[in-house]
């Protein structure tokens, strides 16, 4: 008989809750493109976390 293997599996929440809304925050790419004078495009990565207080603004 094999030994009985008791796998622990720690899932930690990544996530930050927020306070206000008390939504798990997601981590995001949010890319800002904007239009540079000669006519190309310049993009702004950022990670931004996005709960409910700001999902709007983030995926608008
Ligand atoms: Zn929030």
């Amino acid at each position: 008989m094999a030994k009985q293997e008791v796998k622990k599996s720690v899932v930690k929440e990544k996530g930050v809750k927020c306070t206000v809304c008390g939504t798990l925050k997601v981590p995001t790419l949010y890319v800002n493109a904007t239009k540079s004078a000669n006519n190309s495009y310049r993009f702004n990565k950022r990670l931004v976390s996005v709960c409910k207080c700001n999902e709007k603004e983030v995926y608008a």
